[in-house]
């Protein structure tokens, strides 16, 4: 069997949630025992969002080989419960930036080089590297953005001859669409997804399977007039109806038979699906019987999604303590006075500051990591945060007056947090970070160690500064202890103290390796330790 190939789009409206929807999907077909990749297509110029500000772009998901990508990839990697690589997110600059390479080269003969078939192909070929020489059997592409965008075009362009190159057995069009309920009229209006499809057929794509964003579910009525208008079998038209939980997804879409018809249109021979644990997995997360609070403390709190991997690690570590999660968000860059945060913070069961960039709330957030360490409140600091642990540390335990990361203040007398001399040489700033996985040494008898049961583990980075070497017998001396290193010791991983439940910071980031049904032992320990303490 050769590998097929399924093109999921968007109408309408952004935010509809097609990751979601397409890793629902690949979750599904994997469910049947076959290898699927998921790809996703952002159609913007950058190389890649690591350039980005959060709040244009959300979290900045990171790859165990060390690409900075967009927090999709995230959701592909949580439902899938496999590692993906740089090759899973595409985007415009790196097809024009390759295509424009080659002709620099000459590649192109003297041809004129154009968007059709030039750009084109190049984006065929990256969607056909997935299939890796048939080994793939379903690549599932996304492509980011909205039908009718004007910077997504190209790729339309290459979705619509895959099925010319490939056949009608080989590919699929997937279109997720939105039916808003118009409460004064009191019915669902599908005619912003029949506008949707018809742009897509003028473009020469006819979906095979619409899914429909609504927030209750359509009627038979509705259904079919989605169905003849669009040009679309009635069965084939599904509800991707709002859930109080993304992982249900994939079930609700099993339970409309959308896997046994994406196997059917496709030709697949496959036996059952087995979705018994996710399903598990799903009713456990919709009825804890404890609740825990955390509060998160950053300055991109505003927009949610530039926490996404954390948000998400945190509530597959509360689902396995049987625990409701709420979030507590504290704006480190709008802070209230101390005795107010103080007020904030006690009311929490425990405390997470996550990784960022730039100065603005980091003092805010060395407040925070003091009041969690005095008052013996579970604290997970994560990249910055683990920073932010070290320099207070520094100033509060050590003495050293203005410790600081060279990062935010270049002459303080005590650079605990600083830049090794290799990142002093860079001036390029995208992919120039230490990025992706870096193997880290557990200290027997610590936290860490008893947290991971392990003696060696891999986690994912994405930072440019270090706790400094020539701080760490003065930091050490006073009781901090650096409880995982890089094998050649000269790198900090992991730093705690004892005599606290739960104070831990790490310079890679745990979120993303967390999987609903695998759990980061980083995070699950954190909320363990946050309900003893409640
Ligand atoms: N700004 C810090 C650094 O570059 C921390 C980065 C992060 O939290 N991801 O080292």
């Amino acid at each position: 069997m050769g590998t097929k190939y399924i093109f999921v789009t968007g109408g309408v409206v952004s935010s509809l949630g097609k990751g979601v929807a397409t890793a629902s999907i690949g979750l599904l077909l994997k469910s049947y025992g076959l290898k699927v990749t998921l790809q996703k297509i952002d159609p913007y110029i950058n190389i890649d969002p690591g350039t980005m500000n959060p709040y244009q772009h959300g979290e900045v998901y990171v790859t165990e080989d060390g690409s900075e990508c967009d927090l999709d990839i995230g959701h592909y990697e949580r439902f899938l419960h496999g590692a993906l690589t740089r090759d899973n997110n595409i985007t415009s600059g790196q097809i024009y930036n390759s295509v424009i390479t080659k002709e620099r080269r000459g590649e192109y003969l003297g041809k004129t080089v154009q968007v059709v078939p030039h750009i084109t192909d190049e984006i065929k070929s990256r969607i056909m590297k997935l299939a890796g020489s048939n080994s793939v059997d379903v690549v599932i592409t996304e492509i980011g953005g909205t039908v009718g965008d004007i910077e997504g075009q190209p790729f339309l362009e290459a979705v619509r001859q895959m099925r010319l190159d490939h056949g009608r057995n080989n590919t699929m069009y997937v279109h997720l669409t939105f039916v808003p309920y118009i409460k004064a009229a009191r019915e669902f209006k599908t005619k912003p997804t029949q506008h949707s499809v018809r742009e897509l057929r003028a473009i020469g794509i006819q979906p095979d399977i619409l899914l429909c964003r609504s927030d209750s579910w359509l009627t038979d009525e509705e259904r079919k007039k989605i169905s003849l208008f669009c040009n679309v079998t009635n069965e084939a038209v599904i509800d991707a109806v709002d859930v109080e939980c993304i992982y249900e997804i994939p079930l609700i879409f099993h339970k409309q038979k959308l896997d046994q018809l994406i196997v059917d249109l496709l030709g697949l021979d496959v036996g059952e699906p087995d979705l018994e644990e996710w399903r598990l997995f799903v009713e456990r997360a919709k009825s804890p019987t404890k609740t825990v609070e955390i509060a998160v403390c950053g300055k991109y709190v505003e927009l949610r999604d530039s926490y996404k991997s954390i948000i998400e690690s945190l509530y597959h570590a509360a689902v396995a303590n049987d625990a409701r999660l709420k979030i507590k968000w504290i704006d480190t860059d709008r802070m209230e006075d101390d005795i107010q945060l103080s007020n904030t913070l006690a009311l929490s069961d425990g405390i997470l500051i996550p990784g960022g960039f730039g100065i603005r709330g980091v003092e805010g957030k060395i407040k925070i990591v003091k009041y969690a360490r005095e008052n013996k409140k579970p604290f997970l600091g994560i990249c910055l945060g683990m920073q932010c642990m070290v320099i207070e540390y520094a100033r509060n335990v050590c003495g050293m007056k203005g410790a600081n990361s060279t990062e935010f203040d270049d002459n303080t007398s005590y650079p605990v947090i600083d830049l090794l001399p290799e990142q002093k040489k860079i001036k390029a700033l995208g992919g120039t970070m230490r990025l992706g996985n870096w193997p880290c040494q557990l200290e027997p008898k610590t936290l860490a160690r008893k947290i991971y049961g392990r003696d060696v583990v891999e986690e994912r980075h994405r930072h440019r500064y270090e706790v400094s070497p020539k701080y760490l017998k003065a930091l050490s001396d006073k009781g901090l202890i650096f409880s995982g290193r890089s094998p050649n010791k000269k790198l900090m991983e992991i730093a705690e103290i004892s005599g606290h439940p739960f104070f831990l910071g790490t310079q890679f980031h745990p979120e993303f390796t967390s999987r609903p049904l695998a759990p980061s032992p980083v995070f699950y320990n954190f909320i363990g330790s946050s309900m003893k303490k409640a």
